[in-house]
């Protein structure tokens, strides 16, 4: 194991199924000595409860997780009630987020942004934690410009976020364009791209288009080619991520973060091509 930050993010499972699926996914990905897991927080706190539940059992194993968490329709109480937990059960990494709205509510629920849930931890918890928080080098689908995007993200490391973890992105420039305006900006914490796996072409394109993740015209036009080609599509996928992690590391990228869609072969294949 090197000393570069590599991570893998598991989704808050939401049937006992999911649970045991998410467990053997673990397995299989523990041997690779990750420096942490993290499990995401549903939509306005739709999981608290499995997000919690996950977390446990999975550092019950030994290894270090971080749990996701947002403000999402909850009152500070529950939150801090949820850190306190943590805390006891010697919890020590968190991924501090706004969080997405849940579909149903719109814009009914009144959304804290991330750097005020920062404050609160530090607040409440003092230097318990390491706190992560979500970075976009190809912008927030929300942000007016490059400028409040930069300025916003420095409001989070300035309320005491640690490290920061990328939306994911398919073209390395824009990563250190970003990384290069943080600097310029006085933010020098570690920001780890966010790494997702190529496997569904439709799955790719709809969720892209949601959270402001752009994919390359000749990508999107070898998926489309490869719709009905299963075995192309993830040989291709394979290798645009594969060189896409090769170049962000090769030029500085302080770890890698796999979005791993509760699945171990397709991070399996990139780390193994990644010679890791
Ligand atoms: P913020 O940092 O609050 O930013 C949201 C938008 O508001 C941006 O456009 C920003 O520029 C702007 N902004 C920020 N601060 C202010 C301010 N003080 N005043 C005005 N505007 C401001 N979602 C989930 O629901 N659960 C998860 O577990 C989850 N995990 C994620 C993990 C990672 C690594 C990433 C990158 C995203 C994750 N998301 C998750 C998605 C995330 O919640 C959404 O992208 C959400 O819309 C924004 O969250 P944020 O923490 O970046 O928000």
């Amino acid at each position: 194991m090197t000393d570069r930050l590599f991570s893998f993010e598991f989704s808050a499972p939401k049937s006992e199924d999911a649970i045991a699926k998410v467990k053997k996914v673990h397995a299989r990905l523990a041997a690779l000595s990750p420096h942490f897991f993290s499990v995401t927080y549903g939509a306005g706190g739709s999981t608290k409860d499995g997000t919690r539940q996950m977390v446990m059992d999975l550092a019950g194993t030994g290894s270090t997780v971080a749990p996701h968490l947002s403000f999402g329709g909850d009152d500070p109480g529950v939150i801090q009630a949820l850190l306190e937990s943590y805390r006891e059960a010697g919890i020590r990494r968190l991924v501090a987020l706004r969080g997405d709205r849940p579909s149903g509510i719109g814009g009914a629920l009144q959304m804290t942004h991330a750097n005020e849930l920062v404050s609160f931890i530090r607040d409440t918890t003092g230097d318990h934690f390491h706190i992560d928080v979500a970075a976009y080098p190809e912008m927030h689908p929300e942000s007016s410009s490059f400028e409040s995007e930069i300025a916003y993200f420095k409001q989070k490391i300035d309320a005491g976020a640690n490290s920061a973890i990328t939306q994911y992105f398919y073209n390395s420039d824009a990563y250190f364009h970003f990384v290069n305006a943080c600097a310029k900006a006085g933010i020098n914490v570690p920001i780890v791209p966010g790494i997702m796996p190529i496997t569904n072409y439709q799955g790719i394109v709809r969720f892209s288009s949601l959270c402001g993740a752009e994919i390359p015209r000749w990508i999107e036009k070898h998926l489309v080619s490869y719709q009905d080609d299963p075995e192309s599509l993830r040989n291709f996928g394979d290798e645009v991520v594969t060189r896409l992690c090769e170049q962000l590391l090769a030029g500085g990228a302080p770890g890698l973060h796999f979005y791993t869609l509760n699945q171990a072969a397709p991070t399996l294949r990139i780390w193994n091509n990644l010679g890791l």
